[in-house]
């Protein structure tokens, strides 16, 4: 198992955000984690990448393995940098005065691999060509589509080999959803491992091998993306009856 997370427990303050929650991702796998707003998806991928407090969520209980080893006591640049575990976060959090090109430059700021950095480079273009037109224009004249392919380029370029994924779809059109989704199968089957967090739950069981269904800090259902689609429950609930 590559990453499992056993019985976590996390608070904000006095407030707990997370009661008991367990789920592994194997190595090559794409899984889903899917739920109603402030179910916790948000919270549990931002205490893998071990966003710290007072912000970031508090660990009180349970462990997150990776590779077997305890990421708890770990920075949060030594998750991106040595575990390579990179988050495209919900929203816009690029750098809207930055172009395009500084939005990726940045994230490869600590690396020192130059030929991989440059296969990087075109990785990220090859997956997401409207970023090589807009290479030299300032991130925040961008449509939202482009800034989310920007945000989940910029956590390529980290080097990472396994992606956390918070909505990548959130505010795009149809069309620009199934070609963010088309890329991130392709960059799947080239073999990056994939945590995603998607509100449309058609779409992410689509796309995913397994999923998992998140209610008020609970995992309260999960299984492959077939037994989870033909679910009653989370038919009824979350893909529309
Ligand atoms: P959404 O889809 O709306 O992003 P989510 O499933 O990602 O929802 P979280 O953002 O993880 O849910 O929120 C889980 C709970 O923790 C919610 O009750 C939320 O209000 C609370 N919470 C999240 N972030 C913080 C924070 N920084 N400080 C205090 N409480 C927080």
């Amino acid at each position: 198992m590559l990453l499992e997370i056993k019985d976590l427990y996390v608070r904000y303050g006095n407030i707990e955000a997370l009661h008991g929650v367990s789920l592994t991702v194997d190595k090559g796998e794409a899984v889903t984690l899917i739920g109603a707003n402030g179910a916790g998806k948000t919270t549990t991928l931002n205490t893998i990448t071990r966003v710290p407090p007072p912000e970031g969520p508090k660990v009180s209980g349970g462990d997150i393995l990776y590779n077997g080893e305890s990421l708890l006591d770990i920075e949060a640049h030594t998750i991106v940098q040595k575990y390579k575990i990179a988050l495209a976060p919900e929203g816009r959090h690029i750098f809207g005065n930055l172009t395009v090109e500084e939005n990726l430059q940045l994230a490869t700021y600590a690396r020192k691999d130059t030929e991989a950095i440059k296969a990087d480079y075109k990785r990220v273009y090859d997956l997401f060509p409207r970023l090589v037109e807009r290479k030299k224009q300032r991130s925040e004249s961008l449509s939202g589509g482009e800034q989310q392919m920007l945000a989940v380029g910029r956590a390529l370029m980290t080097g990472c080999d396994f992606l956390l994924l918070d909505e990548p779809s959130m505010g795009l059109a149809p069309l620009l959803m199934y070609d963010m989704f088309r890329a991130l199968k392709k960059l799947n089957q080239q073999g990056m491992t994939i945590l995603l967090i998607e509100q449309n739950a058609r779409l992410a069981l689509q796309f995913a091998h397994r999923g998992y269904v998140m209610d008020t800090g609970e995992i309260v259902a999960h299984g492959t993306a077939k037994e989870l689609s033909e679910n009653p429950d989370v038919k009824k609930a979350y893909l529309g009856g």
